[in-house]
């Protein structure tokens, strides 16, 4: 369904609202319709396979292979992201892995951060090599230290900016220049800290730009999925591997779910930072925080970057403590009655747990001698992840301080 635009390119804000969307033809629903079916009645005799459904094939066919409602959302991301086209998973991971398996083969050469989303650095630590892709770790905020770990077989170079969890930024410009010189074939952003709002990875050059949609886009903590945004060409055979064969496609609820959610993205990210901006700056003079990493403060290593490549500071922030952070971590278990201490983030509501350094480097990182020592020159015995949701700063400043 395209939509009439007269007007020529809109705003942010308008393209939230209303990409992907229009008035039902047959109703004059003036919401996006909840399209549950798994199968569709064509109107006229198509082939059965994947493989005979092409642009000019009208309508859906089988929901594994597209459906409308996530199709609505489809539409909605790619225009956020300024991208061609886009699909969406069951899952951030299912996104990832979805782009790793379906682009990767064995004998190739997957490049990714030393520290990034656990779920996506298991899947290569643990499963890639089960399956014949070499894939090998570098500190991506150091370009010259990506520019000596790419191969000649490197294909993917990996880029999570901000970093969960060590906040380190990348810079995606240079990098992507650097991918591009080198032949490395794809660049892949995994974006979901920053959202298209704060950074449009596409612009900077990168191939793929994915989302964990769990977290900001869909934004209310009530819907899992995941979507990848790039080339047409290459999106095509994605949707043919992925999703056909891989299978782990986005529920048309979540979609519909997440595209309300997605509506007012540029509000809540406006309304994080602010809270963000005051809680970093609350906690860092604090007497009991070591220290606060956020790229919205001007004592983040790389506050320069965050300048030049985030529009919006987001919500997310680590800091240490001087105390242990077990015994802090159980306090707020107890005491914290806004902020919910869980995992996850990006939702409208406080989030923050504890990550400890020796257990994500066992069950996860298990750096080398150098890159444990980089990890740990940001994070210390372990961080709070604070994930700063919609609500007043001063409300949750006002809960958190007393189990500091
Ligand atoms: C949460 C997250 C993911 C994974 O997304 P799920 O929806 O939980 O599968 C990937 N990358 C980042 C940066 C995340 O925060």
């Amino acid at each position: 369904m395209t939509k009439k635009n007269t007007l020529g390119p809109l705003s942010f804000a308008t393209t939230a609202v209303h990409a992907g969307e229009f008035v039902d033809p047959v109703t004059r629903a003036s919401s996006p319709n909840l399209v549950m079916s798994a199968t569709f009645a064509p109107e006229k005799l198509t082939g059965f396979s994947a493989r005979d459904q092409d642009e000019s094939t009208e309508g859906f066919v089988y929901a594994r292979v597209g459906s409308p409602t996530v199709r609505q959302l489809e539409e909605k991301v790619a225009a956020l992201e300024g991208g061609e086209t886009a699909l969406c998973f069951a899952s951030g991971v299912g996104a990832g892995h979805a782009l790793i398996c379906g682009r990767l083969s064995a004998g190739d050469h997957l490049l990714m951060p030393e520290s990034n989303y656990v779920g996506i650095a298991e899947l290569a630590r643990d499963t890639l090599p089960r399956f014949g892709i070499e894939a090998s770790y570098v500190d991506t905020s150091d370009v010259e230290a990506v520019t000596a770990a790419i191969r000649p077989n490197t294909r993917m170079l990996w880029i999570e900016s901000p970093s969960n969890p060590s906040m380190m930024l990348s810079d995606i410009a240079a990098l992507s220049a650097l991918a591009r010189a080198k032949g490395v074939r794809d660049v892949v952003v995994d974006s979901t800290y920053c959202t298209p709002l704060a950074t449009r990875p596409l612009e900077l050059g990168a191939d793929f730009v994915m989302h964990s949609l769990t977290k900001y886009i869909g934004g209310h903590g009530d819907a899992m999925g995941g979507c990848v945004i790039g080339r047409k060409a290459d999106m095509a055979a994605l949707n043919l591997e992925a999703m056909v064969h891989f299978g782990g496609i986005m529920s048309p609820f979540n979609a519909w779910l997440i595209l309300r959610g997605a509506a007012t993205l540029p509000l809540r990210m406006a309304a994080h930072e602010k809270a963000a901006l005051f809680l970093a700056q609350k906690l860092e003079a604090h007497p009991a925080v070591k220290n606060v990493l956020y790229p919205g403060l001007p004592s983040h290593p790389q506050h320069d970057l965050a300048k030049r490549q985030m529009k919006n500071f987001s919500g997310m922030m680590t800091f240490q403590t001087h105390e242990a952070g077990p015994a802090i971590a159980q306090r707020m278990i107890d005491t914290l009655e806004i902020t919910h201490y869980a995992v996850s983030l990006g939702h409208h509501r406080s989030l923050i747990c504890w990550i400890g350094t020796d257990d994500i480097e066992k069950s996860t990182f298990r750096h080398g001698p150098e890159a444990a020592a980089r990890y740990r020159a940001l994070a210390g015995d372990g961080v709070f992840r604070l994930s700063v949701g919609i609500e007043d700063g001063e409300d949750l400043w006002a809960d958190l301080v007393r189990c500091l």
